[in-house]
């Protein structure tokens, strides 16, 4: 029996998982607010939580992962201050706050491709679900955990007893709480905005009617609503990066579980900051990199993930490009080895009837699976992979175990081709070409790659691609 023992940050301790439904797990992970690209930070939390992902599906769960687009310009800060980021980023691109939030949406969908990131089962946009909020708010107002006030809605903070459960230190609560404004409207200064009718911001673009005025929604309440919707009522695992304990999901759990009356979700998970130069990489703090920074450097996103896996999803990753270039070569070096052992005269070696029966196998085996079933333990799992291509087993277990081991990892070790960021978007272009029907434009990109040696083929499932 494989079960997976994950550091659940709502208990402080490592917590078996035990799903809800067996065989099944509903996962849901905080998604980006859409008005710049996503940095390389941003991605590393990506990267843990697909890790999670197919580590779960590695071992038969059958996962519904949810990931939310905020679309709606939530606020500078995670605190019910500051300038609202999509409208700061359309008055800097000079576009409309839509045409802002759909390309960089659209940005991220590429960069989580570029990286081998599963995609969600489903992707909810904040948009597109205001009515579920304003009803989760509704809720809240009768139940008394939240009251209305000039137009804005808030939830109160001292209705819900377990509200620093998460946090759980108290110097970070007091940390936390010194640093909010003074928002008048307010009753006590811990509580959190549900609803902005009475905006600070009089040229919010984005404004939606209420019971409470015309306004916009509170970021904490938009995960609240579509988790629910979508996963129900109990929630096997929620996962995000550690900066969203403090606020973000904290003011989750006391909206969810406030009408919910019992604990939302079983397990926690936080993947640790990536920093630079010892400073954590923010948006706010313009000392972030894209992937296409690391792609002008000579870099390819493989070489990053696998730098991502190298390190613990709960240690913080020192990013530097003298890291990245390690992380290059051992990845070029791993890469190498498997396209040896996938070589022509591998047929005849897959001949051998080979059951995974010898005592070094099997000895391989369980390090790797206790590596990942161990709180997802990638570093670990790397030094096993490293010793079993070292060791005296023939081509053929090596290459199986490498296979296997690649289905968690997602280093895409066995497709020996790969496109550059700028191919990969110039096929997405094309492909938007001819559902525009620009067939000019499409015929252009098209040939464009070619002279790129990037060949295409149309199918029904989509566009195929091979270089040659
Ligand atoms: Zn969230």
């Amino acid at each position: 029996m494989f079960q997976f023992l994950f550091y659940n940050t709502l208990k402080k301790e490592y917590n078996w998982f035990n799903p809800i439904r067996l065989g099944k797990v509903s996962l849901y992970t905080c998604g980006p607010t859409v008005y710049n690209y996503a940095h390389i930070g941003n991605l590393r939390t990506y990267m843990f939580e697909d890790v999670l992902k197919r580590g779960l599906e590695f071992f038969g769960y059958q996962v519904c992962h949810v990931l939310n687009i905020t679309d709606v310009g939530h606020l500078e800060s995670n605190h019910d201050f500051g300038d609202d980021k999509l409208v700061l980023a359309a008055k800097k691109e000079k576009r409309k706050v839509f045409e802002v939030a759909t390309y960089y949406e659209n940005k991220f969908f590429e960069d989580l491709r570029s990286l081998n990131i599963l995609l969600p089962n489903i992707k909810s946009k904040a948009t597109d679900h205001i009515n579920l909020m304003i009803e989760l708010i509704s809720a809240l107002i009768r139940a008394g955990y939240a009251y209305e006030n000039s137009g804005n809605v808030y939830f109160r903070v001292s209705t819900f007893k377990r509200y620093f459960d998460l946090i759980g230190n108290q110097f970070d609560i007091d940390k936390a709480f010194n640093r909010i404004d003074i928002d008048t409207l307010k009753k006590d200064n811990r509580d959190f905005v549900l609803w902005f009718s009475n905006s600070k911001y009089p040229n919010q673009l984005m404004k939606w009617k209420s019971p409470w005025g015309i306004g916009f929604p509170g970021w904490h309440i938009e995960c609240s609503a579509m988790a629910l919707f979508y996963l129900g009522r109990k929630l096997d695992i929620h996962c995000g990066g550690i900066d969203h304990i403090m606020v973000h999901h904290t003011n989750e759990i006391a909206q969810s579980e406030s009408i919910l009356q019992h604990q939302w979700a079983n397990i926690w998970m936080h993947g640790d900051f990536l920093t630079h130069e010892n400073n954590k990489m923010a948006k706010s703090m313009n000392n972030f990199f894209t992937l296409k920074d690391l792609e002008k450097e000579g870099f390819k996103s493989e070489h990053f993930r696998f730098l991502c896996i190298s390190v613990h999803y709960r240690h913080r990753l020192n990013f530097s490009f003298q890291a990245l270039l390690g992380a290059k070569s051992s990845y070029e070096k791993l890469l190498s080895i498997a396209k040896s052992l996938n070589s022509n005269n591998d047929k005849k070696i897959d001949l051998v009837k080979n059951s995974f029966s010898s005592n070094m196998i099997k000895m391989y085996l369980k390090q790797l699976q206790n590596a990942i079933l161990f709180d997802l333990d990638t570093p670990k799992m790397i030094n096993v992979l490293w010793e079993v291509l070292k060791s005296s087993l023939c081509r053929y277990e090596k290459k199986r175990i490498l296979k296997l081991c690649d289905k968690i990892l997602g280093l895409n070790l066995f497709n020996e081709q790969f496109l550059t960021l700028s191919q990969k978007e110039k096929i997405e272009k094309r492909q938007n070409a001819r559902i525009e029907k620009k067939w000019e434009l499409a015929d252009e990109l098209r040939k464009e790659l070619q002279k790129e040696r990037v060949f295409l083929r149309d199918t029904v499932q989509g566009t195929q691609w091979y270089i040659n």
